[in-house]
């Protein structure tokens, strides 16, 4: 135990607004801002071998805890020490008990690098630590292969079981001793300044062990890396940008740990024909004037294999038509729709009888419209009338 109980075990303790040097009624600020100044004047690290420092930083700490908050703060105003000693352990202060150290990036932003380093991070984000990596690679294929689902084979280089030392990292007759640094247990504590934190041993990098000849063939990392082929299969529907987890095909971790996972980047090539948004496939068809103009049914290229659209007659040309569930899939049961942009050709070599027809067809098309025309002049012509005799009836 670095931090020495002697202090606390002392019948006189010193008053804690005294030891931070506030007044009585200081607020929470000038609290946080004293402490900051005795924690930085007294920091181990700055001071090291002083056990007089030391206590001071510690006794600092303590009073900061009880300061800091407003409950215990009113028990010890009314009753002293006596009524918060009970927040610490038997032997007095422990940083076990102290509460506020989501209140260090607070109070010492600027220096937690400075201080707290790598120590602090690894408190919060601890994982297992001999798990091999994740891979990450990314798998093209094609609209089609998307649509039908796909029977996948990828070669990769992942690190696999040493075959040597069978994943141990051990040369023949090594032996295995506990890490002298961290006796074993993979973890060390650290004093960082201002608490003490346990972090992954340097040493053996987490494994409590130490091997005094390592495996020749892997450097006792117990692994090497190889050349594996992996079968997988790639769901229908699958689109861009979307992950496929493969739990368990990642690296295999050191000293023959649990393997990673394989993380698949799903990238679906550019489609000549079709273009897909989410589920639905979107195309474009040229069709005649003729058969826009009368209505016709067509075969269309869906995923699906050909499907049969009926062209309404009148139909304009960029009107969009629906064929329904001709798209992805969804799900296990339901497609997606295609829809088809239809796009009116005018023909360019025409025959002369074909001319022919089309002359006569304007010919007709101008009687019809000159029709029209007068039809409506007459029906005009009558609504102008009713408003006069109403406009005579009333004046
Ligand atoms: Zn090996
Ligand atoms: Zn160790």
């Amino acid at each position: 135990m670095l931090f020495c109980s002697r202090f606390f075990s002392n019948m006189t303790k010193r008053d804690y607004y005294e030891v931070l040097g506030v007044s009585a009624d200081a607020g929470e600020a000038a609290i946080k801002k004293a402490y900051r100044r005795l924690a930085l004047q007294y920091h181990p690290d700055r001071n090291p071998g002083d056990k007089n420092a030391e206590e001071k930083f510690k006794e600092a700490s303590e009073a900061y805890e009880v300061l800091s908050d407003p409950e215990k703060r009113a028990r010890y105003d009314r009753y002293g020490h006596e009524a918060v000693s009970s927040a610490f352990s038997p032997g007095g202060f422990s940083w076990e008990n102290f509460s506020h150290f989501g209140d260090f990036e607070d109070i010492f932003g600027d220096l937690l690098g400075t201080f707290f380093g790598t120590g602090f991070g690894a408190q919060r984000e601890r994982r297992q630590v001999n798990k091999g990596r994740n891979i990450r690679i990314q798998y093209s294929l094609t609209l089609e292969e998307a649509f039908k689902g796909k029977e996948a084979e990828i070669t990769l280089k992942r690190l696999e079981i040493c075959d040597k030392c069978k994943g141990s990292g051990l040369a023949e007759g090594a032996k295995v001793n506990n890490c002298p640094r961290c006796r074993g247990t993979g973890q060390v504590r650290v004093i960082e300044g201002f608490f003490s934190l346990s972090t992954t041993c340097n040493r053996c990098h987490g494994a409590g062990k130490i091997v005094d000849k390592p495996c020749p063939t892997c450097d006792g990392d117990g692994r090497v890396e190889k050349k594996v082929s992996i079968k997988l299969k790639i769901p229908k529907g699958v689109d861009s940008g979307m992950e496929l987890v493969l739990r368990g095909e990642g690296e295999v971790g050191p000293q023959g740990g649990p393997r990673g996972d394989l993380l698949l980047y799903i990238s679906v090539e550019e489609h000549d024909f079709f273009k897909r948004k989410d589920d639905d496939i979107y195309c474009e068809v040229p069709i005649s004037f003729i058969q826009a103009a009368l209505g016709s049914e067509i075969d269309v290229p869906t995923l699906h294999g050909p499907a049969m659209l009926k062209i309404p007659s009148g139909t304009q040309t960029h009107e969009v038509l629906r064929l329904k569930g001709k798209g992805m899939p969804r799900n296990e049961v339901a497609c997606g729709d295609q829809h088809v942009r239809v796009i009116i050709k005018t023909p360019t070599r025409l025959t002369a009888r074909q001319k022919e027809i089309l002359k006569e067809f304007a010919e007709i098309e101008k009687q019809h419209a000159a029709t029209d025309d007068r039809g409506f002049f007459e029906r005009f012509k009558d609504s102008l009338n009713d408003m006069a005799k109403d406009i005579f009836k009333n004046p």
